[in-house]
């Protein structure tokens, strides 16, 4: 049987293409616009009507809600957030910590509003493991656990080699690390149901709608003008791709593959009873999850950007190149060798969008009303919920209804960051870091020095990711 290459993603798949909603029909007015209808579109539009029922909301959605990122992921929704030791340089290590902690709340919120939604997004948590492969690996692995910990993670738990494998047996995995702030979840799933979730609460949805122009106060389409005195981007891995904005979030990609249902006797020898998302400690990383139906989706850096940040624009974004395929085919045997000859059933890519300082933000301009969060660097599907409910608050406190909140006091709130270099240092500089990474990776297997690759922690500094 031959891999499915493309077509959004599997998730689609499996779960149906969406019924389509109607486009804008010509210019209209809203309170707050909200242009782009992945999960930080969907879950602000869902917050703000919450909170204000009579609220006027527009979404504004390019293609179909969920079918950027929000429909492609690897459904690893965890306490990760982009930036975080960044913010504690900038802001102290205490603001650090409660951004920690709102992140872990996070998760426990998405799995609570899913539940109270009916939403059934096949959520399963079972926590997040970390495993490292080699000696170099095993030293970042134990020096995360201890940040981790610093950053006010007391639950977080360090597993020997028996110990992972009790819980994934990952073949030559040496350790890992245990949390239990994270769950598997099924992505299209969730946006799905978000989007019917707004929709009930009287937020409108147009589909078919690309926003070609954001300014204060107007949300330009081809079918007329969105006026609103909020108008937010929340459009990621795509927001090169508006006007002015070429330069503000490079699009990066991220590709995926998943297996077909894997027979018991397979899961006999793995383990993984507890849907933990499992992740590595390797520069070019991995994440994975046992699906609700048994397969296993596997994803990692494809080819990580394309020319001018074009990667957001082109209908194809969801095929992936065969050496990507084959690259976590190879992933997935290594870690799981009994699979070797397994079938792949679907294989898929996406985008993310990265800010050059690699840290998430959510932020409300008081003098425009112009609004915009994301910049998550992969880590966005608990972070767009985290990052809707602080839209929200922002809005309410502009608005004169509130005033600050916990959540507008977070260190990563209007945060701001100089734009990422014109080509084509843009293009050589993310391939150059890829490759460092790469062969970082590889020099430490091939060593089993203890020492992370020199080579990995220049490049790190050369991207201004650390
Ligand atoms: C392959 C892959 C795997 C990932 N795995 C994980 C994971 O396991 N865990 C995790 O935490 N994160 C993961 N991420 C990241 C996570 O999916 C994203 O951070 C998150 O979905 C971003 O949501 P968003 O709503 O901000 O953006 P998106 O979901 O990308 O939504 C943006 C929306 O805006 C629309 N749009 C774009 N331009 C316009 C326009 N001009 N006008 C109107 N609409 C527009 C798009 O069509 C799209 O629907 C992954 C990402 C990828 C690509």
């Amino acid at each position: 049987m031959n891999t499915v290459n493309g077509g959004i993603s599997f998730w689609y798949a499996q779960d149906g293409a969406p019924v389509p909603r109607e486009p804008l029909p010509g210019d209209s007015s809203a309170d707050v616009c909200i242009v782009g209808g992945g999960y930080t579109g969907l879950w602000t539009a869902y917050y703000l009507k919450k909170a204000v029922p009579f609220l006027n909301i527009t979404v504004l959605e390019a293609r179909f809600c969920g079918y950027g990122a929000s429909g492609r992921n690897g459904g690893w929704l965890y306490n990760g957030i982009a930036g975080r030791d960044r913010y504690a340089r900038l802001h102290g290590h205490d603001a650090a910590v409660r951004l920690q902690q709102a992140m872990n709340d996070t998760v426990d919120e998405v799995v609570r509003v899913a539940g109270e939604e009916k939403i059934d997004a096949d959520i399963h948590k079972g926590g997040v493991l970390e495993v490292a492969r080699t000696p170099a690996q095993l030293q970042r692995l134990k020096d995360f656990h201890s940040v981790e910990i610093a950053f006010g993670e007391k639950d977080r738990i360090l597993l020997g080699a028996r110990e992972t494998a009790e819980r994934v047996h990952v073949s030559g995995a040496v350790a890992g690390s245990w949390t239990p702030h994270g769950a598997r979840l099924h992505p299209v799933k969730l946006v799905k149901g978000l989007a019917a979730a707004v929709e009930a609460l009287g937020v409108t949805v147009h589909e078919s709608t690309p926003v070609t122009e954001i300014r204060p106060k107007h949300a330009v389409t081809p079918y007329g003008t969105v006026r609103a005195p909020y108008i937010l981007r929340c459009t990621e891995g795509f927001t090169a791709s508006l006007k002015g904005q070429h330069r503000t979030w490079l699009p990066m990609n991220s590709s995926m593959i998943v297996t077909e249902p894997l027979p018991d006797n397979a899961w006999d020898e793995i383990g993984w009873s507890g849907r933990e998302t499992l992740g590595d400690m390797a520069h070019a990383y991995m994440y994975a999850q046992r699906t609700a139906d048994n397969r296993i989706a596997i994803g990692g850096r494809g080819a990580p950007y394309r020319y001018g940040s074009r990667a957001a624009t082109t209908a194809d974004t969801a095929r992936t190149g065969p050496a990507t395929v084959e690259a976590l085919r190879e992933i997935l045997i290594r870690f799981f060798p009994r699979l070797d000859g397994a079938q792949i059933a679907h294989a898929w890519s996406g985008v993310l969008g990265v800010p050059r300082d690699w840290c998430a933000t959510a932020t409300l301009d008081r003098s425009t009303g112009l609004g915009w969060a994301g910049g998550y660097v992969g880590s966005g599907v608990a972070t767009s919920n985290l990052a809707a409910r602080t839209l929200r608050d922002l809005i309410q406190q502009d608005s004169g209804q509130s005033g600050p909140t916990d959540l507008t006091a977070l260190p990563w709130v209007n945060h701001k960051v100089r734009k990422w270099e014109p080509e084509p240092l843009r293009w050589l500089g993310i391939h150059t870091l890829y490759a460092a990474y790469r062969r970082a990776d590889r020099l430490e297997a091939a060593t089993h020095t203890p020492t992370t690759a020199r080579l990995a922690t220049l490049a790190d500094k050369i991207s201004g990711r650390h």
